[in-house]
């Protein structure tokens, strides 16, 4: 039997920089993960700055060159196909493929002396949680604290009846339309309660589309949205999970078992932006493991919580305007919205996407109080 201070299944961003984090404080740990990196991931790439930001505090070893593949300031808003918006902003957004992001991650997790089985599958059968113990065929590994980093997948939430799998996404690779810099582009309206993307990035454009997965139709919409933007048809396509940040309140399954990124169910409600809150919720799980073993009468479950609490709040607001937004009364008011007010779209994508300078839950007054402020000024 091998022994682990703390244990996390899963490698992606969530799982590798819980592993980091704990490694530079001196803990034996150990990522199981059912693939071997590299490692394909079916993601955007969108990185806000606070994500860059994140990674320049944390890992500042890091190589951004290796994994970062473009970025832009210039955003494009369309309804349908129609475009709304243009908005330049001062805080540009960066494009990356996950396998290289991810493995520039778990690359640095193993320089930091951690260990790395890969090809390693766990089924929730495998996992005693009251004796602290996973076994891997004739071979059992042994925790003192266990991290869930295994994404959307239902492993570790299922026994305790939590699903992450609210929301689909499907996503397409395509060639680049131009090798001039040019706009990332939203577009609001092709499916129930989300939104499709179109990535520019510096050998390939991705789109993509997620949302409510109703009667199992979006495959089929994403299809349409792919063929009226691209004008292709039949586009190689993938679709995944993701959490729709309604059910935050699980963020432990025992004890000594909490949960990271995906698995915790942490996402931007409205933008669907994960990789934030991954990285963010591992050093939140690394900083509570820490101190909670400092003083084993402090509970681990309770600390992560306390810790997360910020970003439970604030997925609690982004969720309640997401439903609003998406409501079909409220939406053509949205869009109207939008295009007559520039300087709120420019404030929205800078102060509140980019940054969370100002969360879901005062940005609105927030941006009244600026608006006046420069009305004083001039
Ligand atoms: C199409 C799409 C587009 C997206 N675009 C963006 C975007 O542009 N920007 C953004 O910020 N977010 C985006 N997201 C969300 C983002 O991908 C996730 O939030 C992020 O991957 C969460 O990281 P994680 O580490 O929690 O989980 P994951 O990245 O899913 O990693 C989980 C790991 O666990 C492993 N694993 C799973 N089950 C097991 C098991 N049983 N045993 C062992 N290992 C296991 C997997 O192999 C994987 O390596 C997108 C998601 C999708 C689906």
């Amino acid at each position: 039997m091998k022994e682990f201070d703390v244990l996390i299944i899963g490698g992606g961003p969530s799982g590798a920089m819980t592993g980091i984090e704990l490694q530079k404080h001196g803990f034996n740990t150990c990522i199981i993960d059912k693939a071997s990196f590299p490692r394909e991931k079916l993601c955007g790439g969108g990185l806000t700055l606070k994500t860059i930001e994140l990674l320049d505090t944390y890992c500042p070893e890091l190589d951004k060159s290796a994994f970062i593949l473009g970025q832009s300031d210039n955003v494009d808003f369309y309804y349908k196909t129609d475009q709304i918006t243009h908005t330049k902003i001062n805080t540009p957004y960066f494009f990356t493929d996950r396998k290289l992001l991810d493995t520039s991650l778990i690359e640095l997790y193993k320089e930091k002396g951690g260990t790395l089985l890969e090809n390693t599958r766990i089924n929730a059968k495998d996992i005693n949680f009251t004796e602290n113990v996973i076994l891997l065929g004739n071979d059992s590994l042994r925790y003192k604290y266990l991290i869930g980093a295994c994404g959307c997948s239902s492993l570790l939430t299922k026994p305790f009846g939590i699903s992450r799998n609210d929301y689909f996404c499907v996503e397409a690779r395509v060639a680049k339309e131009t090798t001039e810099e040019q706009p990332f582009r939203i577009y609001l309206g092709p499916v129930q309660n989300g939104y499709g993307w179109y990535f520019p990035k510096n050998d390939h454009d991705v789109i993509g589309v997620g949302g409510k997965n109703t009667n199992k139709t979006l495959p089929k919409q994403a299809e349409l949205f792919f063929q009226e933007v691209t004008k292709t048809t039949g586009l190689p396509s993938k679709g995944a999970f993701i959490p729709s940040g309604k059910k935050i309140n699980a963020l432990s399954v025992m004890d000594n078992t909490i949960l990271v990124g995906d698995a915790a169910g942490f996402i931007d409600p409205i933008t669907g932006e994960g990789l934030y809150y991954a990285l963010l919720s591992g050093i939140f799980a690394s900083e509570s493991v820490l101190e909670a073993s400092g003083n084993p009468k402090r509970s681990l479950q309770k600390i992560y919580t306390c810790k997360c609490s910020k970003i439970k709040k604030n997925m609690k607001w982004g969720y309640l305007y997401h439903k609003f937004l998406h409501a079909d009364t409220v939406t053509p008011y949205f869009i109207k919205a939008l295009q007559d007010h520039p300087h709120f779209v420019k404030y929205y994508l800078e102060d509140v996407i980019s940054t969370y300078r100002f969360n879901y839950k005062n940005f609105i007054w927030k941006y009244f109080i600026k608006i006046r402020k420069s009305l004083h000024a001039q």
